[in-house]
């Protein structure tokens, strides 16, 4: 057999010594063809596999095995859409199998926050969804911030055996890969990243140096979530890309905000006071009177109010209405899957409705900032 001195993939030079060095490839590898580096291996087939996505109950059935199996399971959720994003009934599949919840896309939140304050938080809502964690870790794979905290919270938790990577499509689950590859392996290229899923159906396996691997599972489909349920165009509207500005609006009771044509938060009822939004900078809020909000929905839907756009409008289900009681005392969000939050501070409670395309998850919770 005719050995090839250069890897086909990135040219490098091939060797069968040295894990950790550049070049290498495991002496079976050397049959494949075309024959690349185990670095390349990972790459290709990372990148071939890595975009499917399933509805939640399809997912937790290929998950079934991890029960039986000794693993570390690695939930990755977007700080911006927490609740959309957790994966529910996880642990009823993965048996007593730690689970490490990594809390991606912390640049979003407004500078200068207390990451202590966002961790208990975490914590306290993951117990309220009936997951037990061994440990939370928040980070930015995109803006790379906090990679080798992720890094050493896995392998404490990892115990020489393989890593599941769960998470919902869209909170950061192919950037993140991206980084532990690296982190792994020290490899300096990128994969790419994609805002659209595809359609493969296996596991992906990262094979990692020790023998075990880091296994990449299809991302999962939430329809309760606004990001799943807009066009590609209106995506980059309503996913924030930059860290959040909170807008603070004054209201009196009978008073509404639009967000674009996407949500309709009434101030119903209750005393003067303060509202925060926290949803993409991108995003245009209206205010208006709740006697006029209706016709100004009929009369500007898809104009005005954007996105999405008149075409859109018919493409997302109809309206229903959330009625929500804000607690006096301390403060809490009135949370929209996929859109952001709306924090009222407590000062007195509040009658508030808010009005979304059927299907998309509301609720209230205690405040996050
Ligand atoms: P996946 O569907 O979970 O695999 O997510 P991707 O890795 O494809 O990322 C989805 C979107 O979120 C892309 O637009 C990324 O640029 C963006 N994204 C990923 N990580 C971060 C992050 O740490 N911060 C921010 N702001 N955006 C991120």
């Amino acid at each position: 057999l005719q050995r090839p001195l250069s890897c086909s993939g990135c040219g490098v030079k091939l060797q069968t010594e040295d894990a950790s060095k550049l070049g290498y490839l495991p002496d079976q590898a050397l049959e494949r063809d075309p024959v690349i580096c185990q670095r390349c291996f990972r790459i290709k087939n990372y990148n071939e596999a890595a975009a499917i996505t399933l509805d939640q109950g399809e997912f937790l059935k290929i998950l079934g095995h991890v029960a039986s199996t000794q693993a570390l399971v690695v939930n990755i959720v977007d700080i911006f859409d927490f609740e959309g994003s957790i994966v529910g009934g996880l642990q009823r599949f993965i048996g007593n199998n730690p689970v490490v919840l990594v809390v991606n896309k912390i640049d979003l939140l407004p500078r200068g926050m207390n990451m202590n304050k966002i961790v208990n938080w975490v914590r306290k809502q993951a117990k309220e969804q009936g997951l037990k964690v061994v440990d939370v870790v928040l980070c930015s794979a995109k803006r790379n911030m906090g990679f080798d905290r992720v890094i050493e919270v896995l392998e404490s938790h990892r115990g020489g055996r393989d890593i599941y990577v769960v998470g919902a499509t869209n909170v950061g689950k192919s950037t993140l890969i991206n980084r532990l590859i690296q982190g792994y392996s020290d490899l300096d290229s990128e994969l790419t990243t994609s805002r659209y899923p595809g359609t493969t159906l296996d596991l992906v396996k990262i094979p990692l140096d020790d023998g075990k691997f880091i296994i990449d599972t299809p991302g999962i489909v939430y329809s309760s979530r606004m990001t799943e349920l807009v066009s590609r165009k209106d995506l980059g509207t309503v996913m924030p890309e930059k860290p959040i500005k909170p807008m603070v609006f004054q209201l009196n009771p009978e008073q509404t905000l639009f967000f674009g044509a996407l949500a309709r938060f009434d101030f119903v009822k209750g005393e003067r006071q303060s509202f925060t939004c926290y949803v993409s900078n991108a995003l245009e809020i209206h205010r208006t009177k709740l006697e006029r909000a209706d016709e100004l929905y009929a009369d500007h839907a898809g104009e005005l109010l954007t996105p999405p756009s008149k075409e859109g409008l018919d493409e997302l289900p109809k309206w229903t209405k959330h009625e929500i009681r804000v607690p006096k005392g301390s403060s809490s969000d009135i949370f929209i899957s996929g859109l952001g939050w709306i924090r009222a501070n407590g000062e007195a409670g509040a009658l508030v409705n808010v009005h979304v395309p059927k299907g998309i998850k509301v609720l209230l919770r205690d405040a996050l900032i």
